[in-house]
């Protein structure tokens, strides 16, 4: 496996679906591979989409895009099926459709609490979930073990006549230890090497960060999709950023990009569990809320209750939402200034803080002196909640099939062959 993983997934972004135009050197066998992914890509994001419609979509002429989708119904990769509903007279387009009930990927989280396995179909469908708790002060190499086993039980189910391509595991970057001293942790150099020892059967197992990985799934799949400029902002224990500038991932030098619950926003504030004090996170985190609420800022559980009383108008909740809003807008405008996106997503339990705290976090950006970095700007609530993760490592493990289908899959050839060039195949 590569750990972390971190290169963007060739498909992400601008003209990831375009099919390669004919170029001198570049043979025709690459051209119909190419063209065969860019097929593929585009039911695997816009679902059953129609051989005239794909015709326009991708600029290719009829009789190409009906060869090109007939070699992946072949293939086991689609379906093509008369439509259910003949829009007028004539023959009509035959339905690709990828076939999300044979062709999947693992996809797996660690995130503060809870440890999450599914199997998610081509199409970006989730076909089966398992989860359970992470005990406080488990690792993330230690949580391989029983996230193998939460596949295995998920893997007795599965038909006979599958194909599994890859898997992808989304890390937080921040745990408690049982003492309740919360610790910032980067992906473990030998998660690797743990993935690969449990995942025998699994071709290729990648690794990266949890905030990056929802935040690439709110932008394929979710409230972005279309927008390429974009901050997505998680909190779990912590915050962290996926950030995405011209449809590809920011991940900086081994990934560790995107730490901004770590800015000093503060310098006379608490102190921070990297060490530091005054960072973004002590003031908007779920801790800080709790803080202002008059609760135990280790009681995870009560953020729901605090943001549910400030909705229903007490008095002290609402003052809390409003101090930790002020700060979301505060730092937030600050990245802006950074980056200049389109959109600013909220996601995990920031996406409730956002929801309560929107009219504070806008009038403290309303509050920057740079108009232009502002003026079209949209802050959005995450779209694709908790199933974010997993979407978002399902795509990095579909990446591999999208670029180059046949080299990849072929469904229901390999259980006679050990061809390597069809991993996972069975
Ligand atoms: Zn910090």
């Amino acid at each position: 496996m590569e750990t972390p993983v971190r290169s963007r997934p060739a498909g992400v972004g601008r003209n990831a679906e375009s099919p390669l135009p004919s170029v001198p050197g570049v043979s025709q066998e690459e051209i119909r591979r190419q063209n065969l992914g860019a097929v593929l890509r585009y039911v695997h994001l816009h679902g059953p989409t129609s051989r005239a419609e794909l015709t326009s979509r991708l600029g290719l002429n009829r009789s190409t895009i009906g060869v090109l989708s007939a070699e992946l119904v072949a293939s086991g990769l689609v379906t093509e099926e008369a439509p259910t509903t003949a829009r007028r007279a004539g023959r009509p387009s035959l339905v690709v459709s990828p076939r999300s009930d044979r062709v999947y990927a693992h996809a797996l989280s660690i995130d503060a609490g809870r440890l999450r396995a599914a199997r998610v179909g081509l199409g970006g469908r989730i076909l089966d979930l398992r989860e359970v708790d992470r005990p406080a002060g488990m690792s993330a190499v230690d949580a391989v073990r029983p996230l193998a086993d939460l596949v295995r039980d998920m893997e007795r189910s599965v038909a006979a006549e599958t194909l599994l391509v890859g898997g992808a595991v989304a890390v937080t970057d921040t745990t408690r230890d049982p003492d309740g001293k919360i610790r910032i942790a980067s992906v473990d150099e030998t998660l690797g090497a743990a993935l690969d020892a449990e995942f025998t059967d699994c071709p290729g197992f990648v690794a990266g960060d949890l905030a990056d990985i929802a935040g690439l799934a709110e932008h394929v799949r979710g409230v972005a999709a279309g927008i390429d400029d974009l901050i997505y902002l998680h909190g779990d224990l912590g915050i962290s950023a996926g950030i995405i500038v011209g449809g590809r991932l920011v991940i900086g030098h081994r990934g560790h990009s995107g730490k901004v619950g770590h800015m000093v926003v503060n310098p006379n504030g608490l102190p921070c569990g990297c060490g530091s004090r005054g960072c973004w996170e002590t003031e908007i985190g779920e801790a800080a809320l709790l803080r202002h609420a008059g609760r135990d800022p280790g009681e995870r559980e009560a953020v729901a209750e605090v943001l549910r009383a400030a909705a229903d108008g007490d008095r002290t909740a609402r003052e809390a939402v409003e101090q930790v809003a002020d700060w979301l807008g505060f730092g937030v405008a600050n990245l802006v200034n950074v980056v200049n996106p389109d959109a600013v997503v909220f996601g995990g339990s920031l996406r409730d803080i956002f929801t309560a705290g929107a009219e504070t976090v806008r009038r403290r950006l309303d509050a920057m002196p740079l108009p232009l970095s502002r003026e079209h700007l949209r802050l959005r609530a995450a779209a694709l909640g908790r199933d974010a993760v997993l979407i978002g490592a399902a795509e990095l493990a579909f990446d591999k099939l999208l670029a180059d289908p046949l080299n990849v899959g072929v469904l229901g050839q390999a259980a006679t062959t050990d061809d390597p060039a069809r991993p996972g195949a069975r």
